[in-house]
């Protein structure tokens, strides 16, 4: 087998009013994230980590802001565009892990149900899906509040 890892990071601003969603789950929230997408910050650094491994560049660069085609798009699809691109070159994904950090709500009755649902787009098992939540201890602009950061990495593989 032949592996290549990549990593991913991401923030996005919070603002009260909008939608709030993570790893292709939307969370209950009065408040959400600040994009051109639905925001979903965990999958835009998830797509970032794939790319990341097959050094395809990153996300912004793939699906634009400026353009129309992307505004207000579900990130899972975003996610289904980079498997893709993936998969036509032969590899799969061997495995993934996500560290969430976001000061509120709290998203452990979430991170199952956003792990079956990854899984589910990266086509593999959700033991092969680790998604991590985890607030600054109110430090920082994830701590105020203000913002979510997100840090994934994704293992991918395919055979000789
Ligand atoms: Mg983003």
């Amino acid at each position: 087998m032949e592996y290549r890892i990549g990593q991913g990071y991401d923030v996005h601003q919070i603002r009260e009013g909008l939608p709030m969603f993570l790893g292709g789950v939307q969370i209950p929230s009065d408040r959400g994230f600040v994009a051109h997408s639905d925001g979903d910050v965990a999958i835009h650094a998830l797509c970032d980590a794939l790319l990341g491994a097959l050094a395809l560049g990153d996300i912004g660069h793939l699906f634009p802001d400026t353009s129309d085609e992307w505004k207000g798009i579900d990130s899972k699809i975003l996610l289904a565009k980079v498997i893709e691109l993936v998969s036509e070159r032969g590899w799969q994904v061997g495995n993934v892990d996500i560290t969430i950090a976001l000061q509120a709500p709290k998203l452990a009755p979430f991170v199952e149900q956003m792990r079956s649902v990854l899984a589910g787009i990266l086509g593999v098992s959700a033991d092969r899906v680790s998604v991590k939540a985890t607030t600054t201890e109110h430090l920082g602009f994830v701590g105020s509040g203000e913002g979510c950061e997100v840090w994934a990495i994704a293992m991918i593989c395919r055979s000789l």
